[in-house]
């Protein structure tokens, strides 16, 4: 078999860790964050069936209900309630802080080691491992190339799985973090033959007409402000259209994507008190930067915190304060 090409982003010392850590486990435990993405549910669910026909006692730990576009992922009646009480070794994948996994820090707690494989900027969390390479587009990208250089087992539905991942953290192979690794992962999963076409027709050729009518409804109500674009979605305009929540992020996409405009913001209610927000930028704004200064974290392009106050029209001023603050900065 071909070697892989020198543009590897884990370092020897790191995957030598990894493979003492998985070796002296019987039991590993992973958790990715809570409302998982793509990446999130493909890293783990990929990274859990590699070490478990490697020989381990792994789970994937659910920590909320999985948005219904990304139930068609192979393996995902693996993303649930633990079966043990301790593991020997937890995992932690696609973030980089111990709030952001929820309530599966009480079984992280009890694990005799804790690892993290993640792609986030600024991972400051401690660990007996960190694996953090915030220059990789996606978690999945990192676990692939685990597996193949460790040679841990893979298989057509690991492949898939992290294709699916891969897919869905690069916008489709556009966003600027990605390289020449991106590819070669990509068409290595391709040959082994990640079913890239089934992934393909769920993600991206298979919206709701009423998924098409709620986006419709928030593009009409969105402020543009060169070059921001804000939009709130409250709970009840989804109930409404009959979608969650999770729908809204092809929206934030789509305004960042548009002339003039730099940077998108969705403002969503998620409980009383609790509006979580999303950030894109396109060419020169750091948003990992506004969220880490409000409590969150993401990439550069992509990030997120959740801003505490009791009503929408609040929240959407205290984001365009911070907005405009960041713009003139
Ligand atoms: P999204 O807008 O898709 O929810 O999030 C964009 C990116 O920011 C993702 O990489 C996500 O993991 C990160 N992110 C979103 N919300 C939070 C948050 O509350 N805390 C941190 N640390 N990261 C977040
Ligand atoms: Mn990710």
């Amino acid at each position: 078999m071909k070697k892989m090409p020198k543009i590897e982003k884990i370092s020897q010392k790191e995957l030598e860790n990894f493979k003492k850590f998985i070796d002296e486990a019987d039991t590993i435990a992973i958790s990715a964050h809570i409302n998982p993405d793509g990446d999130a549910l493909g890293s783990a669910l990929g990274l859990r069936k590699s070490l478990e026909l490697y020989g381990k006692k792994s789970d994937v730990i659910k920590i909320s209900e999985v948005d219904d576009y990304l139930n068609f992922l192979p393996q995902i009646d693996f993303y649930k309630n633990p079966s043990l009480e301790e593991y020997d070794l937890f995992i932690i994948v696609d973030c980089s802080e111990f709030d952001r996994i929820d309530k599966a820090i009480e079984i992280c707690k009890k694990s005799k080691k804790v690892l993290v494989i993640d792609h986030h900027e600024g991972g400051s969390i401690k660990t007996d491992l960190n694996i953090i390479h915030s220059d990789s587009p996606a978690s999945c990208e990192l676990v692939y190339e685990i597996i193949k250089r460790l040679k841990l087992p893979i298989d057509k539905e690991i492949a898939t799985l992290l294709y699916a991942g891969l897919v869905t953290d690069t916008g489709r192979f556009l966003y600027s973090n990605i390289s020449e690794l991106t590819f070669y992962t990509a068409a290595d999963l391709y040959k082994i033959g990640a079913d890239f076409e089934m992934i393909y027709k769920n993600l991206y050729q298979n919206k709701e007409i009423s998924k098409l009518q709620f986006e419709n409804h928030l593009l009409n109500k969105v402020e543009f402000k060169k070059p921001y674009a804000l939009v709130g979605v409250s709970k009840k305009t989804c109930k409404d259209f009959g979608v969650q929540m999770g729908d809204s992020e092809s929206v934030v996409n789509m305004l960042r994507d548009l002339k003039g405009i730099e940077v998108a913001c969705l403002v969503k209610e998620y409980g009383e008190n609790e509006f979580k927000i999303s950030l894109r930028s396109k060419d020169y704004l750091d948003v990992s930067k506004i969220a880490r200064d409000n409590g969150g974290g993401g990439h550069v392009r992509a990030s997120g915190f959740t801003i505490n106050t009791d009503s929408m029209d609040k929240a959407l001023n205290i984001m365009k304060k911070i907005l405009e603050e960041a713009i003139n900065d």
